[in-house]
């Protein structure tokens, strides 16, 4: 038989029980920011005149639709 005392079989419990929550918290975390990330893919932010405006389409430089200048695309890090 295992001696176990009252303290650290407390400790067990709670880390046996806090887990599982803590688990779904960081997959729904991730899964919001995956969200989030695919939300504004093609959101840009004009350099020259701070316009936002989506371009969805594969351009290397977009043109802002209201004052014209050319907007390199963000490259976002990755996680
Ligand atoms: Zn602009």
């Amino acid at each position: 038989m295992i001696r176990v005392s009252l303290s650290y079989l407390v400790l067990i419990y709670l880390v046996l029980m806090l887990a599982p929550i803590f688990g779904a918290w960081l997959f729904s975390e991730w899964r919001r920011q995956q969200r989030e990330r695919a939300a504004f893919r093609h959101v840009l932010r004009c350099k020259l005149c701070a316009t936002e405006y989506a371009d969805a389409t594969s351009a290397l430089l977009p043109r802002c639709p209201h004052c014209g200048a050319l907007n390199e695309r963000r490259q976002r890090a990755r996680l």
